[in-house]
């Protein structure tokens, strides 16, 4: 394919049911070039046009540009520590069905196994139009594929059983697909820098600089929840003590109430956190200083634009926003307070992951089609 064509299928991607004429225009070609180049996409099974909703401006009618009904797919799949889930995404993002599950009990392996049998039915039920995989993952993924995920004990899960043998498979820690996504599509994009902090079990994320995740040499940077923060008598699921994660967590909505560590740490801590009675809110006021004091450390080290959460950081930010807002400014570096970054509720919500995941299998499947 042309480096024309690619540069209009990532138009369309990044902007579905752009028209025509308005691809042609970011693309920089004419419009007879791009009705040639519309027409070669659409036998390729890759584009298709649909009339576009009149914008009420004089000139031609146009059409938008849209993904082929025979397109090309991709699965993209998350696993949080109480469910996983299996979206088929088309081209622009848009999704065509999504598959879901609880985890329950089940070992690392058991979860890879029934992802596994739900992404082979899907490419049945697709005609094998499935053509690569995106997975968002709750620890950290090696560059040969194998998760851990400390606060679930799972060590040494093979992702690639999922799929074995795909032509694209890429697969990342969840916070870190957030941060892209939400620098592609939601709120932090254009940032020169963003931070985003995603809270679950414990605490992930990364900064984006320029639109670029930052992923560290062997890839496992951002795992912010495992700086000393936190109460150094804790020991944190991954070995350390004092990690921020153990402060800020389901974990330490029990531990402050003297409750046992709950099984589902994160519709727990959805209870506890909009709980009114005096204990939850107390021990949510608690956690939610412990979020504000280490965001203002991280800010003073990495001045970004802006600061997105994810996860228990939303219902944090909704039960508690002064807490959060008192501990931040407190932990501001004087000359930082007068316009300190934003700290927000990431536009993509709960989402983050899996669309992140999406992202960057499309990205791989379109360089692929070149
Ligand atoms: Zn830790």
């Amino acid at each position: 394919m042309t480096t024309r064509a690619t540069e209009l299928l990532r138009v369309v991607h990044a902007r579905p049911g752009v028209t025509r004429a308005d691809a042609a225009r970011l693309i920089g070609v004419g419009t007879g070039a791009t009705t040639e180049l519309v027409g070669r996409l659409g036998q390729a099974e890759l584009l298709a046009e649909a009339p576009a909703t009149p914008s009420g401006t004089r000139g031609r009618p146009t059409t938008s540009l849209i993904p082929h009904p025979r397109g090309p797919l991709i699965a993209a799949a998350s696993i949080t520590h109480e469910q996983w889930r299996v979206d088929v995404v088309e081209l622009g993002g848009g999704t065509l069905v999504s598959v879901r599950e609880d985890i329950g009990e089940r070992s690392g392996e058991q979860i890879v196994a029934a992802v596994g049998a739900t992404v082979a039915k899907l490419r049945r039920d697709y005609s094998d139009r499935i053509r690569g995989i995106g997975i968002a993952a709750p620890g950290t993924v090696s560059r040969d594929l194998m998760l851990d995920a400390s606060s679930l004990g799972w060590r040494d899960v093979d992702l690639a059983a999922i799929w074995p043998k795909a032509d694209i498979f890429v697969a990342g820690n969840d916070a870190t697909l957030a941060a892209s996504a939400e620098s592609h599509r939601g709120l932090a994009a254009g940032a020169s820098v963003a931070l985003h902090l995603r809270v679950e079990a414990g605490l992930g994320g990364a900064v984006v600089d320029g639109g670029k995740v930052l992923v560290g040499a062997l890839g496992a940077a951002g795992e912010f929840g495992h700086m000393p923060f936190g109460d150094p008598t804790v020991t944190c699921p991954c070995g350390a003590r004092g990690c921020w994660g153990t402060a800020v967590d389901g974990s330490a909505l029990a531990r402050l109430q003297g409750h046992d560590l709950p099984r589902d740490p994160i519709s727990y801590a959805r209870r506890i956190i909009s709980s009114s009675d005096p204990e939850p809110a107390a021990a949510t006021a608690t956690v939610a200083t412990a979020l504000g004091r280490g965001i203002a450390g991280l800010v003073n080290g990495l001045d970004p634009d802006l600061v997105t959460l994810g996860g228990l950081g939303v219902d944090l930010l909704t039960a508690a926003p002064e807490r959060i807002e008192e501990a931040y400014r407190a932990g501001l570096m004087g000359f930082r307070r007068e316009s300190p970054p934003p700290v927000l509720a990431a536009a993509l919500g709960d989402d983050g992951p899996l669309l992140g995941a999406a992202e960057e299998a499309w990205t791989a499947l379109l360089t692929a089609l070149t």
